[in-house]
């Protein structure tokens, strides 16, 4: 349903922005005073980088793409995620797979490529919510940065490997990853960011 809002208007006072830039100053004071008279040990500081924030519960961060137990990628490429994606920023393209090593026994797509660009990203958490396979999941990671835009191109094996495991485990070294590509037959090279 359609809502209507109202368009405020702004009074004279307001419209010589000297008034809200005041209002804004001694906001911004009020803090700074309360900041210098606060005991120290009270005062609540993150002393980033050497101090991570604890993110809230629900916190939609970084993607990660899961894997079964033997390395596999969970994804099936059914390409829910991208459908349901409103930014358009996930891009996939399946291949054929049949391996029969598999302790999760036989698949019939994965994801050859598996992307998403994380400058358009808005985190909204919808690929995960429609993840049949519970195989992508958003992270309480929250550090992004790069110093081109391609390097935010995360891929397949970015997505897989970027964060340790949620109950602690680290994340695979890079001989163990040669060795799951091996086993799966996975010829698509490491996606570098
Ligand atoms: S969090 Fe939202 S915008 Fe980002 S990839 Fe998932 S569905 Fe798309
Ligand atoms: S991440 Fe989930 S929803 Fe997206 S293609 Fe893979 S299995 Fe389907």
């Amino acid at each position: 349903m359609a809502v209507i809002v109202k368009q405020v208007e702004l009074s004279w006072l307001d419209r010589t922005y000297f008034w809200p830039i005041f209002k804004g100053m001694v906001i911004t004071m009020r803090h700074f005073l309360r900041q210098i008279t606060t005991r120290t040990k009270d005062r609540y500081t993150v002393q980033y980088p050497d101090m991570k924030r604890e993110m809230p519960e629900g916190y939609r961060g970084l993607h990660e793409l899961k894997r079964f137990e033997d390395g596999a990628i969970k994804c099936v490429a059914c390409f829910m995620c991208a459908e349901a994606c409103p930014a358009r920023c996930i891009t996939i393209r399946a291949e054929e797979f049949s391996d029969l090593n598999l302790t999760q026994g036989f698949e019939e797509k994965r994801p050859a490529i598996f992307k998403i660009d994380m400058l358009r990203c808005i985190y909204c958490g919808y690929c995960e919510e429609a993840c049949p396979k519970d195989a992508i999941w958003l992270r309480k990671d929250y550090e992004l940065a790069a110093y081109d835009r391609l390097s935010m191109q995360f891929g397949k094996w970015d997505l897989m490997n970027t964060y340790a495991d949620v109950d602690g485990k680290a994340r695979l070294t890079q001989e163990s990853e040669k060795e799951i590509k091996i086993h799966h037959g996975d010829t698509e090279s490491t996606e570098k960011r």
